[in-house]
């Protein structure tokens, strides 16, 4: 159910990308150098440029004081606020009706307008700003200013606690912003906060760290700003949604998966989470007739697209190019619509210009890097969600720059070779060594990293990509991708967390403690090796954390300081009912169903009436 509640939760998140602005305009500047190096140093302080949700922003009431939820905190409005109790109050008592009669009394309406209730504070007005309801938590100075609380919010996000070691949090900054806020405002708050580290550190130019929603922010920054160009030393984009993302672009134009029946009986839920767990939410689903929930699915998107979506310029920033004319057209063509276009054609330009303005740096000597994932399918929301490689949550292609690549779980052709398009250097294999991406199609080949099978939301905890960030900011050594063999252009996912701090303690902990055979303390000896190996290697194996973690537990196991894993024959019993259910009775629910049984049973009871009567 916790996997049920957080695939909702992640749900409502890529739903939910809405609007507000409530950013204050001006920030304290110093105008004295507070660096210890006094800007003398070699590397230039790294501004954080974060993801989608990656910034607190909280709810405030009537008086601007923060409302707390029913335990005393205070409430983050990403991505909305779902405060049950009113929810179900709202919803209950059409929902008993509707299941009683089994029509629609009410429930759409209701349903639509709870959702609604939660995403308010996200909803922008017809200026494209936020309400005044919602602060942004900021960090208008560096982490070596921030408080212990203020560091863990940092740090928790973007985990660059070892490039401020070797670098000092003086010459780290984080630019929170908020999500649903206003593209432009945020983009003219970062051009300041730029200028205001540059005076603060004593450095002339700075390195900036554009994350998932953030390349949107530097698309803006880029062509808002032109002059920029002079303030930047180094731009490392990490999974950056520079053409948007495809999940955007199909909510907006309702190209929505889940609004096809048959798929949404079938096909949708098993996309997002575990089949058992998916197949027994189907069978719920039936006490509704099926054209009832997806009346009332229907109408929960449309009225998140009018009250959020549409009037949210920076949900905007992240619909593809490609969707922009019809999405517009749909949306933003009434009158009072105008403000909001306005500001929506200039970053559509802004998003066209990307990879220009892109070259445009690398013309002037700012070093452009790129760290990207892919092989990880876009989740089924959108009708175009298998229309390119993916890590999730961003199609390969706005990440990478463009670059062409084989849909997931499969290759480019036998017979294809690479493009160059962007590279000239007849010596260079661009080609991933899976066969699925082309590199030399996308804008920067030399610069770009790609992690295969990597998940956009878990990029932060493969270590290799937080190491070769830091690397990046606080170092020259790396060029480009083929500056040093432990970071290669084509690399793995990973996430060491279960090894690095359960397994490979326990392992150390039993060969110092625990008696054993000479034959197994070898092996828990080769083990460990093994593991602090491949710890410690950026240029990993695919599996190779996996394969090093269940050796140690296999020999754990062995000595008894594990017991033995239960084979657990997972349950079956929702996926059998589901799939009968579809295959006999298509989507309908379960009224309907007894109606269908009925009608057979009053054939049955006329059969044996006839019987009857012909034997008398
Ligand atoms: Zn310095
Ligand atoms: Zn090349």
């Amino acid at each position: 159910m916790k996997k049920f509640i957080s695939i909702i939760l992640s749900l409502a998140l890529v739903i939910s990308i809405a609007a507000i602005g409530g950013v204050s305009a001006t920030e304290p500047v110093s105008s004295e150098i507070l660096t210890e190096c006094g800007g003398n140093c070699d590397v230039c302080p790294a501004i954080v440029v974060p993801g989608i949700g990656q910034s607190n922003v909280w709810l405030l009431d009537d008086d601007g004081e923060y409302v707390l939820d029913g335990d005393g905190n205070r409430i983050n409005c990403f991505p909305g606020y779902f405060d049950i109790g009113k929810i179900v109050s709202k919803v209950l008592l059409p929902a008993i009706l509707t299941l009683v009669t089994q029509k629609d009394m009410g429930f759409s309406n209701a349903l639509a307008e709870a959702l609604a209730g939660a995403f308010y504070m996200n909803s922008s007005d017809f200026n494209g700003k936020a309400p005044d309801c919602v602060e942004v938590e900021k960090y208008p100075y560096s982490v070596a200013e921030c408080s212990d609380y203020e560091k863990e919010q940092i740090y928790g996000n973007i985990p660059l606690q070892d490039y401020a070691n070797r670098v000092g949090e003086d010459h780290l900054y984080y630019f929170a912003y908020n999500s649903f806020g206003n593209n432009i405002d945020i983009v003219d708050e970062l051009y300041a906060f730029i200028q205001q580290v540059k005076k603060e550190t004593g450095h002339d130019k700075v390195n900036i760290v554009p994350i998932s929603m953030g390349g949107t922010v530097a698309n803006g920054l880029l062509d808002y700003y032109p002059e920029v160009v002079n303030d930047l030393n180094k731009v490392v984009y990490i999974v950056p949604a520079l053409n948007g993302s495809t999940i955007v672009g199909d909510v907006m134009t309702k190209n929505i998966t889940f609004l096809d029946v048959d798929y949404l009986y079938n096909g949708f839920l098993e996309g997002l989470m575990d089949e058992e767990d998916a197949r027994m939410i189907e069978v719920i689903a039936r006490i509704l007739p099926d054209e009832l929930l997806v009346k009332a699915l229907d109408t929960a998107v449309d009225k998140l697209l009018a009250d959020v979506f549409s009037k949210n310029t920076n949900m905007w920033a992240l619909l593809p190019k490609e969707y922009y004319e019809e999405a517009s057209e749909e949306l933003l063509s009434a009158p009072e619509y105008a403000k909001i276009k306005e500001q929506t054609d200039r970053y559509h330009l802004a998003q066209v210009n990307s990879n220009k303005n892109i070259q445009n740096l690398v013309d002037n000597g700012v070093q452009v890097f790129n760290i990207v994932d892919y092989d990880f399918p876009l989740y089924n929301i959108g009708d175009a969600w298998n229309a390119d490689n993916a890590d999730g949550v961003i199609q390969l292609s706005s990440t990478a720059m463009g670059v062409h690549s084989a849909l997931v779980g499969e290759t480019l052709p036998a017979d294809y070779v690479q493009q160059n398009t962007y590279c000239d250097d007849p010596a260079h294999n661009h080609i991933s060594p899976d066969r699925v991406v082309d590199a030399s199609t996308g804008l920067l080949p030399d610069t770009t990293f790609y992690f295969d099978g990597q998940a956009h939301e878990k990029t932060a905890r493969n270590d290799v990509i937080i190491k070769l960030a830091t690397e990046l900011l606080a170092t020259d050594n790396i060029t480009d991708v083929y500056s040093t063999p432990d970071y290669p252009q084509f690399n793995y996912a990973r996430d060491v967390r279960g090894l690095k701090n359960d397994r490979l303690p326990d392992a150390k902990n039993a060969l110092a403690n625990v008696e054993m055979s000479a034959e197994d303390k070898a092996e828990l000896e080769a083990a460990i090796a093994e593991a602090e190996m491949v710890l410690n290697r950026t240029a990993g194996e695919e599996g190779d954390i996996e394969a090093s973690d269940a050796r140690i537990r296999a020999i754990l196991v062995k000595i008894g300081v594990y017991a033995p894993e239960e084979e657990e024959k997972p349950s079956t019993i929702f996926t059998n009912i589901s799939l009968f259910l579809y295959d006999n009775f298509g989507t309908d629910g379960y009224s309907e169903l007894a109606a269908a049984a009925f009608c057979l049973y009053l054939e049955f009871v006329k059969e044996i009436l006839s019987i009857i009567v012909k034997v008398l």
